[in-house]
């Protein structure tokens, strides 16, 4: 019967790191993924000409050479970075709305307050002191949180205590009057999917200041490069992998893992064991709630699941130029409220009003699409639920009446789009749920609400002696945070081997 030092189960963002990094170490990994390409979220798809990007809009935390973040030193100790290629793309953010407003923020501080009091000059000290606040708050929450200082304190770091739990709005009201400016500040709550009363403002003020100093990026080739690159680094450090294979069960013994049981029917053995699926499957499919304290079970059933999506993936036969797009980043936005009232819409089976991000690759990296052409992926948030109780012989009706409304969307502000449409498909919750195995399709693991927000996370340890988490589901989604929980689950999986070897 095989036996590997680790078996790492789901090769998404978590599964990918947490594989390579234990491999680098010298030990024998093997990588279990049902799906029968390497990335979960970060990965593309084909038709006709065109490699469509499934998740990826802005990489977060990268930073540059003189500026380098917290992936740029992980990718770079995971021993990737030399093979993969970024794309620094120009621009924060552009808002659109159909009466003709239109705003691009640059990712620099000093351009975005010019471009911003120059929007709005009835706000403007308001506009300082509202990034005099994010720096601040960003600045107090490195020191405290992610060096955990071990002398933090309300005095040491006043902004952290003061902001870090009120909700993003209620800071914002405060600062501002102006309810477009207020929502051009808050639209990153798009990609978050938390509204801006029901977020930390510690979330606005991080995305803000990591894209803003960090810079946002692509990677060359997609997010499936660099799902390709962890792997191929993994392959080389002798590990192996196993596509279209599941793992059925984790075998567990006295509260300690024995291994797992595949899709293919075979018993794997290891003493140790990173799940990148989540904890309901981990605990209820996979090993079996009556196995796992009741304490843990409680306290998973308690948090809510974060948005899924629905996503439009545009190819045009034509240069962004062409149809009038000429930022990467652009939220479309039709109303101001950034409130639970535009949250609720996520719930719906529907689209209309909804704030939609339409992201297009080709602006920052002309190589993105064949020559002469161009690709969007246009993405509106939007909750499992009501797509599950969909009866099967409506779905491709209501699929498809929703991308009739997205591309009306779209429509309104760039009038020359449908003339030029080559290729076109649609993501639903559904498929999501389907290509991930997250219950409802969920994106980001647990809804990163207040009261599930990164104060409170559930992070990567188990009650099961050799069981780890990786991936969204110990914390924050998104590809920084996903790509980094994987290496945390290793570094605790050899820390317990040093420990065994002492
Ligand atoms: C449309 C969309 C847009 C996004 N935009 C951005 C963005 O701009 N910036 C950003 O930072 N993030 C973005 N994200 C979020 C980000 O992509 C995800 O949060 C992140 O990739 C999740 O990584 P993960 O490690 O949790 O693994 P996941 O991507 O959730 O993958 C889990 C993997 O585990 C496998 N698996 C599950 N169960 C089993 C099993 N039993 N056996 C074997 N394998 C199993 C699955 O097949 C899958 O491959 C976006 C996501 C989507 C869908």
């Amino acid at each position: 019967m095989a036996k590997y030092d680790a078996i790492v189960i789901g090769a998404g963002n978590g599964g990918l790191t947490a594989s390579t990094a234990l491999a680098q170490k010298g030990l024998n990994v093997l990588l279990l993924e049902r799906h029968n390409i390497p990335g979960g979220c970060a990965t593309s798809f084909c038709r006709g000409r065109f490699e469509f990007e499934i998740a990826l809009h802005q990489l977060s935390g990268l930073g540059t050479t003189e500026m380098p973040g917290p992936l740029r030193m992980d990718l770079d100790s995971l021993g990737v970075m030399q093979d993969l290629e970024f794309v620094e793309i120009s621009d924060l953010y552009s808002v659109q709305n159909p009466d003709g407003f239109h705003i691009t923020l640059k990712p620099n501080k000093e351009q975005i307050l010019d471009e911003l009091k120059n929007a709005f000059p009835h706000e403007k000290e308001a506009i300082d002191g509202f990034f005099d606040l994010v720096y601040q708050y960003a600045n107090d929450m490195i020191g405290a949180f992610i060096f955990r200082d071990p002398e933090a304190s309300r005095e040491k770091y006043p902004n952290l205590y003061r902001y870090a739990f009120k909700p993003a709005q209620s800071v914002i009201d405060d600062f501002f009057t102006d309810p477009l400016l207020k929502a051009v500040l808050s639209v990153y709550w798009g990609y978050l999917g938390v509204s801006t009363d029901q977020m930390a403002f510690a979330y606005l003020a991080m995305i803000l200041f990591q894209y803003i100093v960090f810079k946002p990026f692509h990677v060359k080739g997609g997010s499936q490069a660099l799902s390709n690159t962890i792997l191929n680094k993994f392959l080389s450090h002798g590990g192996t992998v196993r596509f279209n294979c599941s793992a059925e069960r984790i075998l567990t013994e006295g509260g300690t893992v024995q291994g797992v049981v595949t899709g293919q029917g075979d018993v794997v053995r290891s003493d140790y064991i990173v799940s990148n699926a989540s904890p309901m499957v981990t605990y209820g499919q996979l090993i079996g709630e009556e196995q796992i304290p009741e304490k843990t079970i409680t306290e998973v059933k308690s948090r809510q699941l974060s948005t899924s999506a629905f996503t439009m993936f545009v190819g045009f036969d034509c240069n962004p130029e062409d149809i009038g797009i000429h930022e990467s980043t652009n939220f479309l936005m039709v109303n101001t409220d950034m409130t639970i009232n535009n949250h609720d819409r996520m719930r719906r089976l529907d689209i209309d009003d909804e704030l939609m991000v339409l992201s297009c690759y080709d602006v920052s990296d002309p190589e993105f699409s064949p020559e002469g052409a161009c690709q969007t992926n246009i993405v509106t948030l939007k909750y499992g639920e009501p797509w599950l109780r969909l009866p099967p012989q409506q779905y491709l009706d209501v699929k498809y009446r929703c991308a009739e409304k997205m591309l009306q969307r779209v429509q309104a502000i760039y009038p020359d789009i449908r003339a030029h449409i080559e290729e076109i498909e649609v993501g639903t919750p559904l498929t999501h749920m389907r290509y991930l195995g997250h219950p409802l399709g969920a994106i980001y693991g647990f809804e990163q609400q207040t009261k599930n927000s990164l104060f409170f996370q559930p992070g990567r340890f188990t009650p099961i002696k050799g069981l780890y988490f990786a991936g969204c589901w110990t914390g924050d989604g998104g590809f920084e945070p996903t790509l980094r929980s994987g290496m945390a689950a290793a570094r605790s999986i050899t820390k317990q081997i040093d420990n065994k070897n002492v």
